[in-house]
Parts: structure tokens; sequence; C-alpha cells
């Protein structure tokens, strides 16, 4: 394990934008990442641990520290005495590969959760759902560093605090732990219905009219994501930049009242999510190409913000701004962001 100087974090996000990490090192094993932390230690610097860059983006100033990019390996998969699959997986496994070997075992639970960007181990951090599936639904545990107490821990599910695309990973524990392993728990069988809207859509168009294995669902959400979402491999984009807002039931009743035909899907806790998709699309900022910042919104999908030819993460962040500011004035609700800024 040995860091390497003044590397460009632009290479470490999809957004390609960012200053300079004083060191950045790849952790293998837990070894390697006891190692590393023991060598910033000595040296009084900072760690930051990030896994496939898809959920981060990067100051313009940089790190004046260490960042350990997680390449943790590893899939087993245990047959428990009832039946169902006990999976503990490397967190920095890439997640597509690791729906893409459960499902090819015939397994439920996370094949709505094809194609999304990223490792394993980012997954529990923002509790990523789709589809109707999210991964604190199938999550038994993960096992981390806390850098609290020096000690590796396995934390169950029940002491994550997830909530819709919330975790203690990334709000009262944010930088605390480095999760090193996941622990899922799937079944053999077939995703339950109903089916996402999106998903009934597909079916009805193509005519399929025979129980939903997961690896068709799987082959649908592919369909549907290649067909609206741009690849990171050649738009520089950070998927879904902003979370739905959730608002309270007399809120969503005054915005139906307000805005007829404004979604309103039924969340968590007698909640309503509004799509910002649809709310970024009302305000005319769907396919906007932005000559003043070089940023842009993705022609399919208004919830994607591509880097087209940005200077900087300054140029994205005036662009974030133009699009909070557009909704805000029109529905009063506030946009928060998805992704990540680090340091
Ligand atoms: P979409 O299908 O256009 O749907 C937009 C919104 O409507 C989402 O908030 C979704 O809820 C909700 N929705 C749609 N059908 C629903 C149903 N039958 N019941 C309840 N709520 C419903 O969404 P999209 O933006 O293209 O994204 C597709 C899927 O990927 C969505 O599930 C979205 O949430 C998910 N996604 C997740 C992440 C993440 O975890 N970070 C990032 C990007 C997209 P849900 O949000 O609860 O699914």
């Amino acid at each position: 394990m040995s860091p390497t100087p003044n590397v460009s974090l632009s290479n470490y996000t999809t957004m390609r934008l960012g200053g300079i990490a004083d060191y950045l090192a790849e952790i293998h094993s837990n070894q390697e990442l006891v190692e590393a932390l023991h060598w910033a230690r000595k040296r009084n610097l900072p760690v930051l641990m990030i896994g496939g860059g898809s959920n981060i983006y990067w100051q313009d100033d940089g790190f004046r520290g260490l960042v350990l990019v997680n390449k943790i390996l590893g899939y087993k998969d245990h047959i428990e005495t009832d039946g169902s699959h006990t999976l503990t997986i490397g967190a920095g496994e890439l997640w597509d590969s690791v729906v893409a070997r459960s499902v090819a075992a015939g397994l439920t639970g996370i094949e709505a959760l094809s194609l999304i960007p990223g490792t394993a181990g980012g997954t529990p951090i923002q509790n990523v759902g789709a589809y109707g599936q999210r991964i604190s639904r199938v999550l038994v545990s993960l096992e981390a560093f806390d850098t609290q107490t020096d000690t590796f821990v396995t934390i169950p599910e029940s002491n994550c605090a997830f909530s819709y695309r919330e975790s203690r990973f990334k709000s009262t524990d944010r930088g605390r732990f480095f999760i090193t392993t996941i622990t899922l728990r799937l079944h053999s069988g077939n995703p339950a219905p109903p089916y996402y809207a999106a998903v009934d859509d597909y079916l009805e168009k193509h005519g399929i009219t025979t129980p939903l294995t997961p690896a068709v669902l799987r082959e649908i959400v592919i369909a549907i994501r290649n067909s609206k979402l741009p690849d990171p491999a050649t738009a520089a984009n950070n998927g879904s930049f902003f979370a739905n807002p959730v608002v309270s039931a007399d809120k969503a009743k005054r915005l139906e009242a307000e805005f007829p035909g404004i979604p309103c899907w039924p969340g968590d806790n007698g909640m309503y999510k509004i799509p910002a998709a649809w709310l970024i699309e009302q305000v005319g900022l769907k396919g906007f190409h932005d000559a003043e910042t070089g940023m842009a919104t993705w022609d399919k999908h208004a919830l994607v913000l591509v880097n087209e030819h940005a200077k900087s993460t300054a140029d994205l962040l005036h662009f974030k701004q133009k699009i909070v500011s557009a909704v805000e004035e029109k529905y009063h609700i506030t946009l928060v962001q998805e992704p990540e800024l680090l340091p």
C-alpha cells in the first residue's frame, strides 16, 4: 500500500470535475485499509473513502488528505436451511455485476436495481432504490471500519437508520465508517406484483403476459434505463442529480389544487413523493444546454445533469442553482441534490 501523490480527482467521479488529492490509494483488503489509516494518521492527514465515483463529485480545491478507493472484492452465496440465500459481498464489487450474478442464480430482491452504477459498498449509504426495490429491504448487515473506535464492526440493518434514500452513513455518521462488506438475504422465486408503472407499460407494450422472473425484470429495467439515461462512459454525469422531494399529505393536496396533474406518489409514513424530473421539465429545463456553464440536463431525463464542457465544479454548482431557483420560484419546493459534494 503506497499512496500516489497529486492525483486528479476528476478521474474519480463520473461527473469528471474536481481538483487534486494530495494522496490516493486503492484498497484491496481489510489489512490494506488498516495500513492506509496508520499511514495517514502518522502524517496527520484526513482520510476519505470512495467506491465507483458515480454518486460523488469533488470541490475544485481538491482534498488535502488521502483518498481511498474501495476495491475489496468477494461474492459468497450461502444457502440457509429455509432455502434463502445469504450473499456476502465485498464493498468494492461492481454493483451491477452483483445483481447479474444473483439473477443468474434465480434469486429475487435486487433485480430491479439493475444497471445502477457504482459499487456494492455504496448502496447502503443512500439506501439505493429503484422500481419498487431498495437495498434496506434485503440488507442483513454490513461490516465497516469504525474510525471512532478503531475497530471493524458489524452493523445490522436495524441500526443503519434507513429511510427514503437516507441512512446514518450520509447523515449523523457521515465519514465515520468505511464499509468493507455487505450481507444480503435473497430468495429464489419471482418478484411479486404490483410493479412500477414503467414496468407495467413495458409488459403491455411488448405483450409479455407470463409471470415475471428476476431475469426478465432485470432485462426490462435495463431496457428502460438504457432508453432514457446516458451512459456515464460517454456523457459525464452522476445519474439523478436531485432526490425526489417528499412532502406531507397536506402539502400534496395543496399542490394538486394549485397545479392539476402534478404527479404525487404515495411514499413512506403517509408522505408523498413528487418526481423531481417532472418539476424540472415543467420549468422548461429538460434538455437544456447551458452555454454559460457548459452543463446540460439530459434530453430524455431532466433529472440527469450532464457535464458537456464545464471547466470546473463551480460551473456545475452555478447550473444546479439555476435549476433549484426555477423550481423554487414556481412550486415553492427546494430540490435537494443526491450526489455528495466532497470533501
Ligand atoms: P420514474 O419511473 O419516472 O418515477 C419517478 C418517481 O415516481 C419516483 O419517485 C418513483 O418513486 C415514483 N414512482 C413511479 N412509479 C411508482 C409506483 N408505482 N409507486 C410508487 N412510486 C412510483 O423514475 P426515474 O427518475 O426514471 O427513476 C426510475 C427508478 O430509479 C425510480 O424508482 C427512481 O426512484 C430510481 N432511482 C433511484 C436512485 C437512487 O437510489 N439513488 C437514483 C435514480 C433513480 P421511487 O423513487 O420511490 O422509486
